[in-house]
């Protein structure tokens, strides 16, 4: 009889020890965790609510969702992809709705249904769970793994590795690895909001901007969406998207820089210009300051208005074709200072980790050590907020389950070494 044992029970392991179990009933799994329960961070996504997967509609390219490892998930999104995950958990009896982003929530709108749903599968299929045992060290004996505990456990020996210890912004998060010499990308965060150094912006704490463009001055990192003021700095899609894109840019320059933002959602200054006409010409007797673009709160378009240079009595009629191209030039390209970054704590993930570059795409084998395979943040793959992140984990989970399977005499789709 084979062993398998998977390290880490969080999304990407328990979703990988019920498809081998299942596909092989009679190999040993066993899923070794670190914590005292499984799924402890699956049991807080989404705010409790668990944004399981996406509909991935707007995503045109997957870049887009998946800033590293998009190669990786277009391969195993086609093996589980979004569908696959939706219809799983409804075949489990976890139905699930669709949310504003075409972010996909269980029904029931509970994390714990997706976490119990998992616990259930895994006991019925026959899967070993060892929780409070954390894995320090992997040996390769050549056809055959040696995993040691930092407690007082025994060695485990096995046929079979599956890596699926989460992402850790610390190295010391993937140190039980280093015996293996595997490639690995320095881990910095991804997903946080900015604190800017900008009292006026600030004082707007609350105010939300639905389609802004943000970006980072001198790098073409981008982001669409909106933006939320806040009493430290900015949040909102737009800043999470912008700081997973930018996650190491960001990390290199110690988290400081320059935000630009383009207020109306186009950096176009003379789009802009436009619109400030537009506002001139119907409502000449107006103050500036009082009547701005309808996409714009009040007390912000008064803040635009004055970073301008504007006069708060100055009139539409007086405004004159200098004031209106300051004004053009602020709302398509209005800049602060960024300070630093702040926990999003809705979710974070992990900007780094294993390469990819030392696996087999086809399966998440390591090239140098066959039978030891990886999936979900411990790879160097992660995505923005939505779903995208657990999508991942589930796809990855599926791609090493048919991998093992495969080679280990049960159903399975992939090609592998064996
Ligand atoms: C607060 C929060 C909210 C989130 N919300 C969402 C969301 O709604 N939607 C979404 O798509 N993504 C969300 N994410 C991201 C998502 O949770 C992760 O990307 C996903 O859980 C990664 O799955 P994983 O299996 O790779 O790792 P994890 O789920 O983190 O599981 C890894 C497991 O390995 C264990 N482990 C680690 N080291 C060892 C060791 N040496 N030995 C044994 N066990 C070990 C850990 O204890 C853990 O249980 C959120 C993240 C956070 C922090």
């Amino acid at each position: 009889m084979s062993r398998v044992a998977v390290i880490g029970a969080g999304a990407a392991g328990c979703f990988c020890v019920v498809g081998l179990k299942r596909r092989l009933p009679d190999a040993e799994v066993i899923v070794l965790e670190a914590g005292r329960k499984p799924l402890a961070k699956v049991a807080i996504t989404g705010g409790g609510r668990c944004n399981f997967t996406n509909t991935f509609e707007g995503i045109d390219r997957l870049e887009e969702a998946y800033p590293r490892g998009a190669r990786l998930m277009k391969r195993a999104l086609m093996r589980f992809s979004q569908e696959d995950a939706r219809r799983w958990f409804a075949a489990e009896g976890v139905p699930s709705v669709v949310m504003d982003g075409g972010c996909v929530f269980p029904q029931s709108q509970d994390a714990m249904d997706v976490v119990r749903t998992l616990e259930r599968a895994m006991r019925l299929a026959g899967v070993q769970v060892r929780c409070g045992s954390r894995v320090s060290g992997i040996e390769d004996l050549g056809g055959r793994f040696r995993i040691s505990f930092a407690g007082f456990d025994e060695p485990l020996e096995t046929d079979r590795v599956v890596v699926t210890t989460g992402g850790s912004p610390s190295p010391s998060g993937i140190s039980f690895l280093t015996p293996l010499d595997l490639e690995t990308v320095p881990p910095v965060p991804s997903l946080f909001t900015f604190n800017i150094g900008d009292e006026g912006l600030k004082s707007l704490m609350g105010t939300v901007v639905e389609n802004a463009l943000a970006g980072l001055a001198g790098t073409g990192f981008r982001a669409r969406g909106a933006l939320l003021v806040t009493d430290w700095g900015v949040s909102g899609p737009a800043i999470l998207k912008l700081s997973s894109y930018a996650a190491r840019h960001l990390a290199e320059n110690k988290y400081n820089g320059t935000l630009n933002v383009s207020w109306l959602g186009t950096a176009n200054e003379s789009e802009c210009l436009d619109v400030v006409r537009e506002l001139a010409a119907a409502e000449p007797r107006k103050l500036v300051a009082s009547c701005g673009p309808k996409a714009l709160p009040g007390r912000l378009w008064r803040h635009i208005a004055g970073r301008a240079g504007l006069r708060e009595e100055l009139r539409w009629a007086e405004l004159g074709s200098r004031g209106a191209a300051r004004l053009a030039s602020t709302l398509a390209c209005d800049a602060y200072p960024v300070t630093g970054r702040c926990r999003f704590k809705d979710e974070f993930v992990t900007c780094g980790g294993v390469s990819l570059s030392g696996l087999n795409l086809n399966t998440l084998e390591s090239k140098k050590h066959p039978g030891l395979h990886f999936a979900g943040e411990v790879l160097d793959v992660d995505a923005i907020t939505g779903g995208f992140n657990l999508q991942a984990a589930w796809s990855m989970a599926e791609t090493v389950t048919q991998a093992i399977s495969f080679c280990d005499g049960g159903d399975g789709g992939a090609s592998s070494s064996c």
